[in-house]
């Protein structure tokens, strides 16, 4: 895809989502960590109905040591995997107070070594609470990229991540995370993208594709979409 192609992807983008930002609430870097953390394979709304009671109870790394790990459960059960979650956020916490003052560092490799922070929980922390430009690719962005062709349909979601580097100036790779995001979730959803106003039909081979096919072919296409 050509720089005149991404630039207008990034314009269009821009021009609909000109506010998008990171939907998890949260008031400081150790928030937005625990915060990212519940978040997989969870809404970012789940989240936030639960982080305002969870972040009054523990404010600091120490505040998860103090109690039982079944307390902690209990206390984030609305989310899914929470036993896991619960059992990584403690273990991320005694190394929080062990080895960086019960700080959250600021450098990527750092933060994917804490248990149960992969490669974009990290993204997203080091970008929103330290301003080192990144672009987290989570669901809506993988689809997104590969619905554009920015992407190959088998591409894994480091291949998808390096590529976007690739084409999106460094200094925008925070703000596009955020406007792919919420072009994926409000626009170009999963189960029924919004090809026919689509700005970007024009030049999208995933959007064509589906004006051209016949309503049960789109429905197929959609269900493939979502596995
Ligand atoms: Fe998504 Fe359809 Fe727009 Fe392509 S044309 S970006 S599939 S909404």
């Amino acid at each position: 895809m050509n720089e005149k192609k991404i630039r207008r992807i990034l314009d269009t983008m821009g021009m609909m989502f000109p506010d998008a930002h990171c939907e998890l609430m949260h008031r400081n870097p150790f928030e937005l960590l625990v915060a990212v953390m519940l978040s997989a394979q969870a809404t970012d709304e789940s989240v936030n109905r639960l982080t305002p009671s969870l972040f009054h109870k523990y404010r600091t790394p120490e505040d998860y040591l103090k109690v039982p790990l079944a307390e902690l459960e209990q206390d984030i059960r609305t989310i899914g995997l929470f036993r896991n979650k619960a059992k990584n956020i403690q273990s991320m916490c005694r190394i929080l107070v062990e080895e960086w003052n019960s700080q959250v560092p600021e450098a990527h490799e750092a933060l994917v070594a804490l248990p149960g922070v992969g490669r974009k929980t990290a993204n997203v922390v080091v970008s929103n609470a330290f301003g080192v430009p990144a672009f987290a690719v989570d669901t809506h962005v993988e689809r997104v990229s590969k619905r554009l062709g920015l992407a190959k349909p088998d591409d894994s979601v480091l291949e998808v991540e390096k590529k976007l580097n690739r084409v999106v100036p460094r200094e925008e790779w925070t703000l596009s995370h955020h406007r792919f995001i919420f072009f994926g979730r409000y626009h170009c959803k999963a189960q029924s993208p919004r090809c026919a106003s689509c700005p970007l039909l024009d030049f999208c081979p995933e959007g064509k594709r589906r004006m051209k096919a016949p309503a049960s072919m789109k429905a197929g296409s959609n269900r493939k979409n979502e596995s």
